[in-house]
This record gives structure tokens, C-alpha cells and sequence, in this order.
């Protein structure tokens, strides 16, 4: 039987890019951006998880109840796209509750399962986090990426498939957690692990690898695909940055919907809470 995996849409911004140096503008182009990818999901009928940052639900209302009657699952990705690491506990939970209330003024009562921290900001530095979301009433978070590999974010020896996360110390797995962590999933070659599955790794690197590397990570487990609006959409504005930024940031740009789309007419997929079995 083929293996199901599990997709989320990180929606935000185009300017909430991890390196565009964290200046807001007033262009704005979540809606539009995202558009093609409801399009698309309707398409080959398949339901998502949307880790939404709040001020980007604030402006576009109407998009927000969009991906709810579709049938996505809506998850949070914080109200302002702030790194957790930078946030300390009394703003993180202040975040939780302004993207709550934001929530509640569009949807009504709507129960959030799912969180992811902007750029993976959660390891042994700020557990805490993982208690805050367990307070919230959050069911899971999938904010570990278990490698290092980029200078920003990853945590080496993190477990690579979805567990019970400690509060204690992210690379454990603590059954009475009360919270499940879905973390980023690799490709393991030998003792090589390479990241394929999302954003900037999606965008760079060829769809032949990406292909063979995910059926071959489907033979022992499943994975969870990231993707950001702003990732697939020509109309991204392009900040002068410094090389480094500038190629992490948009290359790959005017390939990646079709690479998105392909993801989706070769693997199959469902949203997060119900992958992991969470109502
Ligand atoms: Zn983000």
C-alpha cells in the first residue's frame, strides 16, 4: 500500500522570509499567493494543514474562511512571524493569545490542534515553548528540524519521525508528554541526512532527486512536506539582500509550484491532526 504522508502550508508573507531582514511592507500578497495552491489542492483533492500567522489572517479574512470551508485544517504559526527564540514566555503566549482572538473573530470557536514556530525556532534553548502550547490546549507541534544544517535553525540527534517530545530536552521522547511533535523528515543516506521535503530544499535542489529521495524515505516512513506561499508565486518581490540571503530566499521561485504540483500527483497526502489520528 502506498504510504500516506502529510502536507502544511506555512502562509505568511512574502516579507516574513526568514532573511529578508524582518522589515513589514504594506504590499501584500497572501491571497493571491495563495490561491493557486487552493486551487491546486481542490484539484487533486487533498486537505492540508495551514500554520497561519495572524497578521496575515487579520488582513485577509476572507482567505482564512477560504482554507476553513475547504476543509483544511487551521493551524498557527505565531500572530507576528517573531522567532520563539526571541520572544521569551510572556510574548510567546501573548502571541498564542492575539492569534487566538484574530481566530475566533473570523471563524467563531474553532480548536487549534497544530503549531509551527517560525523557522523551526524551538529547541533546547526555549523548551518552555513546548509547555506554553500544552497550556493553549495545542495537541502537536512540528517545529523540530533534526539536523543541522542551516546556521539559523536544527537540532542534531532529534528523533525523525512523529513522538511524544519531553519538555525537558527536545530529543527525547517523554510518553506521558502531553504534546506530539512531527518533526521535519530527512532523507538518510548512509549517515547522511539531507533535508528535501521543503521551502528552500524543494526550491534548489533537482525534482528527480526529490522524487527518487522521497519514495525512497516512503519505504520506511512517512514525511511531512512545508511550502510557502510566497515560495510559488512569480510576484514575490525581490529585496536586494546579500548573495547568501538573496539565494536562499528566492531561488528556484519560478519552478517550485510545478514542483509542489508534481508532489501532489505523485505521493499522497493528508492534513497533520488527522495523520496524527488527533480530533
Ligand atoms: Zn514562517
Amino acid at each position: 500500500m502506498e504510504r500516506i504522508n502529510a502536507l502544511s502550508i506555512d502562509l505568511e508573507e512574502w516579507y516574513h522570509t526568514e532573511l529578508a531582514g524582518g522589515e513589514k511592507s504594506s504590499f501584500s500578497q497572501a491571497t493571491e499567493a495563495t490561491q493557486p495552491i487552493l486551487d491546486l489542492l481542490d484539484r487533486y483533492q487533498i486537505k492540508a494543514s495551514f500554520f497561519i500567522v495572524g497578521e496575515v489572517a487579520e488582513q485577509n479574512p476572507d482567505l482564512i474562511r477560504s482554507i476553513f470551508d475547504r476543509g483544511h485544517e487551521i493551524g498557527c504559526h505565531t500572530f507576528s512571524h517573531t522567532l520563539v527564540w526571541d520572544l521569551g514566555e510572556p510574548l510567546f503566549r501573548q502571541e498564542l493569545e492575539r492569534f487566538q482572538s484574530v481566530m475566533e473573530r473570523i471563524l467563531g470557536k474553532v480548536k487549534m490542534k497544530g503549531f509551527r514556530a517560525p523557522c523551526f525556532s524551538i529547541d533546547n534553548r526555549n523548551t518552555w515553548a513546548l509547555r506554553v502550547l500544552a497550556d493553549f490546549g495545542y495537541q502537536y507541534d512540528a517545529s523540530i528540524f533534526p539536523l543541522k544544517i542551516n546556521p539559523l535553525y536544527g537540532i542534531r540527534g532529534a528523533p525523525i519521525r512523529p513522538y511524544r517530545i519531553s519538555f525537558e530536552d527536545v530529543r527525547k521522547e517523554d510518553p506521558q508528554s502531553p504534546l506530539i511533535e512531527f518533526p521535519f523528515c530527512p532523507l538518510t543516506l548512509w549517515k547522511l541526512k539531507i533535508p528535501i521535503s521543503g521551502g528552500f530544499y524543494l526550491r534548489i535542489l533537482p525534482l528527480p532527486f526529490i522524487y527518487w529521495g522521497l519514495k525512497r524515505i516512503n519505504r520506511s516512513q512517512s514525511f511531512l512536506v512545508y511550502f510557502h506561499p510566497w515560495e510559488g508565486s512569480e510576484k514575490t518581490p525581490r529585496l536586494k539582500l546579500p548573495l547568501y540571503n538573496r539565494v536562499i530566499s528566492y531561488y528556484g521561485i519560478s519552478s517550485a509550484l510545478k514542483k509542489f504540483e508534481f508532489l501532489l500527483q505523485h505521493f499522497r497526502f493528508m492534513r497533520v491532526d488527522q495523520f496524527l489520528g488527533l480530533r
